[in-house]
């Protein structure tokens, strides 16, 4: 079904046409006949589904036209995702006379207080410089016909809950409220128990598969080797850019700190980096300035850059939904890109859960040089062909500088690897350039 036969209004089908889509996702097409119809929704939806545009064209839609009062909130939890669905707003409402501004902190309150004094229909906000705004008056929050919470999960996440609940509570209780989660565990559904009116509910399947256009591998090693690891992957690896994920915004800094000193270019994303320093790191990764981004799970939920031909999980990441998250930063819009995660015998359960998540086992590899650390993990059921792989005990492993390595570095391109099982996985390794 094209976007026409959706009912959008002629202005914003122009600025969709404009943005170059021709056909809506799966969940534009159930949410956006929802909105329209005026009813309340929890989508369960993740970045990259499309879910901006699901509620962004319907709600500029059914707008019409600009009243200079907020008329519209979406609650963003990161400074990075109030921008892009603040510029998405944008961009649709370019054949509009709508206008939208962003609102988050960590940058001055200059420019966006003038923006708010002229005239406003749309805001996307992170919580706690609006309530800033809503706190001097700047902001009043009475005429919102609109709220959208956006990436709920991940807002309460970050503890932003308490003023969400404020927020909701100053708008008017005459609204339409749109609910956006990646997941949606119990402590959302009693948030849109008070927040929602019999929401329509709409799934578009939590993404549990990792893109076949992704290879991605566990390095089992020892907590010891682990930056060193990391140095040597990136030394022998052909990539243009790659994205680090730490756990920690301390072990981020830490990281690029390092790798710094092993002269290699990087930038850091994380919470607690100003927002300038986030946009330089950003449009410094983007450019390729830096070739690499040392960022936490949260920071990079709004990364959306093109061409990052290599993730590396420093760490494992906690939640398995993070896990597909993060390695779908790199194989976007099927470029083939790879992911490898550092593993240390204190990971075994999360490598399991991440497992049974995606619902495959990830092969496993080793770097000539590095030790060999199995790590006892319960293997979900394989299918056949791929059994027989070693598993406890360190004996049946390959050593260090043993003849079947993980790793081919140095080599002219493009060569098939194995893994320590000896099964083929592709990945395309190469001498740096
Ligand atoms: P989102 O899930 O909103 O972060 O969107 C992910 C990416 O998909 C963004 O780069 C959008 O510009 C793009 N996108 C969203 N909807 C469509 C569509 N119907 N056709 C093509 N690209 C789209």
């Amino acid at each position: 079904m094209p976007f026409k036969a959706l009912n959008l209004s002629e202005s914003v089908l122009r600025g969709v046409q404009a943005a170059g889509y021709t056909d809506p996702t799966p969940i534009q097409l159930r949410a956006i006949p929802a909105v329209l119809g005026g009813g309340d929704l929890i989508a369960s939806a993740q970045t990259g589904t499309g879910k901006t545009a699901a509620f962004a064209l319907p709600i500029l839609s059914r707008l019409g036209k600009h009243a200079a009062k907020p008329r519209v909130l979406i609650l963003e939890p990161t400074r990075e995702l109030a921008a892009q669905v603040e510029t998405a707003f944008r961009d649709f409402a370019r054949f509009t006379d709508l206008r939208t501004v962003a609102v988050f902190g960590g940058v001055g309150y200059g420019h966006q207080r003038s923006e708010l004094h002229r005239g406003v229909d749309i805001i996307a906000a992170t919580p706690g410089r609006l309530m800033d705004f809503v706190q001097d008056g700047t902001i009043n929050l009475r005429d919102i016909q609109i709220l959208v919470l956006d990436e709920v999960d991940r807002m309460l996440d970050m503890g932003f809950l308490p003023v969400v609940k404020d927020i909701i509570g100053r708008c008017p209780r005459e609204r339409q409220t749109l609910f956006f989660s990646a997941t949606v565990p119990p402590e959302i559904a009693a948030v849109a128990s008070f927040a929602l009116r019999n929401p329509t509910r709409v799934e578009v399947g939590v993404n549990r598969s990792v893109n076949k256009s992704i290879n991605h591998a566990l390095y089992p090693v020892a907590l010891a080797q682990k930056f060193d690891l990391l140095v040597a992957l990136l030394a022998r690896t052909d990539f243009d850019s790659v994205l680090v994920f730490s756990r920690t915004k301390h072990g981020a800094d830490k990281i690029a700190r390092k790798l710094k000193a092993a002269n290699h270019s990087v930038a850091v994303l994380h919470a607690n980096r100003s927002q300038n320093q986030r946009i330089e790191a950003l449009a410094g990764f983007k450019s390729g300035k830096y070739e690499v981004m040392v960022a936490t799970d949260i920071a990079a939920r709004g990364i959306d850059v093109a061409g990052v031909t290599h993730v590396i999980n420093y760490d494992v990441p906690e939640n398995p939904e993070d896990y597909v998250h993060r390695i779908g930063r790199t194989g976007r819009a099927q470029a083939v890109g790879d992911a490898f995660t550092l593993v240390t015998p204190e990971n075994a359960d999360d490598i399991r859960d991440i497992q049974r998540f995606i619902g495959q086992k990830i092969p496993e590899l080793r770097l000539e040089g590095f030790d060999y650390l199995p790590f006892g993990i319960a293997q979900p059921k394989q299918p056949r062909g791929q059994q027989g792989q070693r598993r406890g005990g360190g004996s049946g492993g390959p050593r260090p500088g043993g003849g079947r390595s993980g790793f081919r570095g140095g080599h002219g391109g493009g060569g098939q690897n194995r893994d320590s099982h000896g099964g083929k996985v592709g990945f395309n390794f190469r001498g740096r350039r």
